[in-house]
């Protein structure tokens, strides 16, 4: 059985699956490489790897570029070794007071916890279902090729249950039609969602795991009370 200490590497290597160990790591710099977020902060993944395995405690727990990671993951599907780089810049996160983590994000999940629908910007189920049938009445009038599109709102039993974006229905709805058009041309059977729908997940990146699981747990339930088959998540 592994045994774990206290320093920033050995805990986080208590967050990694069988035999897996950050001093696996070749230096080859593949990570680096392809990380849109390399050289900034003066920091790249294979040096936070290397800092880690130095036992680098303090200055992996204070860096700002934890927070300039997306969590993209390309560093691991390039990794010949398949160390998980996001994993040690998450658990860096967690080591964060929340009130010292960078405000917009902190303030999104926020916000994403107040509604049943999980959006990072507020919008209610009846905004959703608003903006939605009139973004759809447009285009139909508009374009008259159109005339057969559908959106379904809360069809119980749909195969696709779809996420979307908040920005999205918010400020750019155009953005959303040419999904529909895609789904209508295949005769996808998919449903929106007035609860649930926001594709986005702040809390997530805050590193703020119970209310991450709160709003997942709250997807998840929109799914399962439409009874349908498969969650497509467009982010
Ligand atoms: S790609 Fe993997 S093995 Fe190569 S430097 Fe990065 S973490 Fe190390
Ligand atoms: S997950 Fe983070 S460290 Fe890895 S490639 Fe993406 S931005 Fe870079």
């Amino acid at each position: 059985m592994k045994r774990y200490g206290n320093s920033f590497k050995e805990q986080a290597l208590a967050l990694l699956p069988g035999d897996a160990n950050y001093d696996m790591c070749l230096t080859c710099g593949l990570c680096s490489s392809g990380c849109p977020a390399t050289g900034l902060a003066d920091m790249d993944p294979r040096k936070f790897l290397r800092m880690a395995a130095l036992g680098m405690d303090e200055q992996l727990a204070t860096t700002d570029w934890v927070w300039m990671c997306t969590m993209c993951q390309r560093c691991t599907h390039v990794c010949p070794m398949n160390i998980d780089i996001p994993k040690l810049v998450y658990h860096a996160r967690t080591l964060w007071p929340r009130e010292k983590r960078p405000k917009g994000i902190i303030g999104s999940c926020d916000v994403a916890m107040k509604t049943d629908t999980g959006s990072a910007m507020g919008a209610r189920p009846e905004d959703f279902e608003f903006v939605v049938e009139d973004m759809l009445e447009e285009v139909k009038e508009t374009q008259p090729e159109q005339a057969d599109l559908s959106v379904s709102m809360n069809r119980t039993g749909a195969k696709f249950f779809l996420n979307q974006n908040s920005r999205e229905p918010m400020t750019e709805p155009d953005e959303m039609v040419p999904l529909w058009k895609i789904l209508n041309v295949v005769g996808a059977d998919w449903t929106y969602s007035s609860v649930g729908w926001a594709a986005e997940n702040y809390c997530m990146f805050a590193a703020d795991e119970e209310a991450w699981e709160k709003i997942v747990r709250t997807k998840v339930k929109a799914v399962e009370d439409l009874n349908c088959e498969v969650w497509l998540n467009t982010e």
